[in-house]
């Protein structure tokens, strides 16, 4: 039996293989099919399915978008969209523009407490990476106006600090009706990560199914069996389809291996059927 992998992140957002080098690693794993779902971007997709074609392997059409949900951000996987359609592109834009407005209103809010950092700084700290505040916090340290990068966050950065900008941040709904709109499957990812969190599970689903979340993240590195259990009889409860992935970053997150996660990791090709039934393509 083939085996798939549906959730992994290349350097179109933060993990460490290039879309053709993480393909030709899903080759190497005998992967039959795996899905790209970057962070909020849809840039490692054309050269993934182009090696995806040279070397056999399915590449699937994803996404991950983070959206707000109370204390937590709730991450949805989108599959087998239309990675031109508009609406979706209008979204994942969107975001971009809003993270860049908040970078630069960052730097002023500094500014105006008196420390010399311009937007080119933390541009240059950023390299290839999208700019976050973890690239502030190291200029602040490079500045000398902390001693360290915590006192960075928790002077200025943070919740409480002094040059704080609220995010504006994309709702659940937005994001699963962009990749519906776009002919994709929306999938919750990670729940786990919700319930660590302290939030409510069934709420969540209960909230967001009515929405149109069709599939939730089963199988999953970090779930234990007991966790599996709980998270396929959510999937009967609420009709929603069992999807599976290692997460995988490269060495962003070195413990993970691809279509494996911790080594007992197994997504059947079932799955990725199932998907294309509710994305209509069977
Ligand atoms: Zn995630
Ligand atoms: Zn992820």
């Amino acid at each position: 039996m083939s085996f798939i992998d549906l959730h992994s992140h290349t350097t179109a957002s933060d993990g460490t293989y290039t879309p053709a080098e993480l393909v030709l690693h899903a080759k190497k794993q005998n992967l039959s099919a795996l899905a790209i779902t970057d962070h909020d971007t849809l840039g490692g997709l054309p050269e993934a399915l182009i090696q995806g074609e040279k070397s056999g392997v399915e590449v699937v059409n994803g996404v991950e978008i983070s959206t707000a949900w109370k204390n937590s951000s709730l991450h949805i996987l989108g599959y087998l969209f239309d990675p031109n359609h508009p609406s979706l592109l209008t979204t994942l834009d969107w975001m971009v523009e809003q993270r860049q407005v908040r970078n630069q209103k960052l730097v002023e809010n500094l500014q105006n407490l008196g420390i010399k950092i311009t937007y080119e700084m933390v541009r240059d700290e950023a390299g290839e990476d999208i700019v976050a505040r973890p690239h502030f916090a190291k200029v602040l340290l490079a500045l000398g106006v902390v001693d360290t990068l915590d006192q960075a966050f928790d002077d200025y950065l943070s919740h409480q600090g002094k040059a704080y900008v609220h995010k504006v941040r994309m709702t659940p709904e937005k994001a699963i009706k962009a990749i519906r709109d776009a002919g994709g499957v929306p999938v919750l990812a990670h729940p786990q990560q919700y319930i660590n969190e302290g939030e409510d599970l069934h709420e969540i689903l209960e909230t967001i199914v009515p929405l149109g979340l069709e599939g939730i993240e089963v199988w999953y590195p970090s779930h234990s069996e007991e966790m599996t259990q709980q998270f396929l009889f959510h999937a009967r409860l609420h009709k929603l389809i069992s999807t599976g992935g290692s997460d995988f970053h490269g060495a962003n997150k070195p413990d993970i291996q691809l279509g494996t996660g911790y080594g007992d990791l197994r997504v059947e090709e079932s799955v990725l059927h199932e998907l294309k039934e509710r994305a209509g393509l069977l």
